[in-house]
């Protein structure tokens, strides 16, 4: 569903993703860990094509997303850090308006019902997205990505900030899309989350895939001794 061929991007000379393969089956979820400045957002900016490559290709669905670009954006969503979302509307509100700017028409019950699935209580989604807490901010990105049926989800750091609790609730929703049949890619400094709920986990250095780890192969002591081996120069 996701897949990186010999993809590499370079900004003004100097190597961001340096060759990456990569190929993300439905019903996986791919953690990409790695320090600051690894690759990683460079990595799903490309999948997002919101950056060209310097050469190589990214294919989604088996389509190349620079020369399909709309056709390969019907399968994806994603979901930042911060989630964008209007402010001076409503959680259901927003829902409404994103799921309609990607084609999506849906009765009030249908949208109170995906930000449910999201785990958003129906007060909640009637309160202005002004009032909410980042956790909630992340659930109605979910709730368009339920929406939309994205069959791919790209995540930068989408934890980054939760508490423990919403972190939680936030990895017990990707499994569930997992299980839907979703092919994920999450780029995450979380090593606890990324073996907890990845299916596999790759270590990402100065743009380079430097391993890829089977989370059900190994302990959390192993995965932040195998990362920490790798951050040594
Ligand atoms: P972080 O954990 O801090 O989010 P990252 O692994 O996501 O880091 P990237 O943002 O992909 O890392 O950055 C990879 C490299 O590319 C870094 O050296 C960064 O400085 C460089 N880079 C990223 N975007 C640009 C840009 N627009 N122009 C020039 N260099 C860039």
């Amino acid at each position: 569903m996701l897949e990186a061929i010999d993809l590499s991007k370079s900004y003004n000379g100097s190597t961001a993703l340096d060759s990456l393969n990569l190929k993300i089956e439905p019903g996986e979820i791919f953690c990409l860990l790695g320090a600051n400045g690894a690759g990683k957002t460079t990595t799903i900016n490309l999948f997002l094509n919101f950056i060209e490559p310097s050469s190589g290709t990214v294919r989604i669905n088996g389509l190349d997303v620079t020369r399909e670009p709309l056709a390969t954006k019907k399968f994806l969503a994603y979901i930042p850090e911060q989630v964008n979302l209007y402010r001076n509307l409503t959680g259901v509100e927003n829902l409404e308006y994103f799921t309609a700017l990607a084609g999506g028409k849906y009765s009030r019950t249908e949208l109170m019902g995906f930000l449910g699935e999201a785990g958003l209580p129906e007060g909640a989604a009637e309160r202005r997205v002004g009032e909410y807490s980042k956790g909630m901010r992340q659930k109605v990105g979910i709730a368009i990505a339920i929406a939309k049926r994205a069959q791919a989800l790209l995540l930068d750091e989408p934890t980054s900030g939760l508490d423990p609790k919403a972190a939680n609730e936030f990895s017990e929703l990707l499994l569930k899309m997992r299980d839907g049949g979703g092919a994920i890619l999450m780029a995450t400094h979380d090593l606890f989350r990324a073996k907890e709920t990845g299916t596999r986990v790759g270590i990402m250095k100065r743009g380079c895939l430097m391993a890829v780890l089977n989370t059900d192969e190994i302990g959390h002591a192993d995965l932040e001794r195998i990362y920490l081996d790798h951050m040594h120069d």
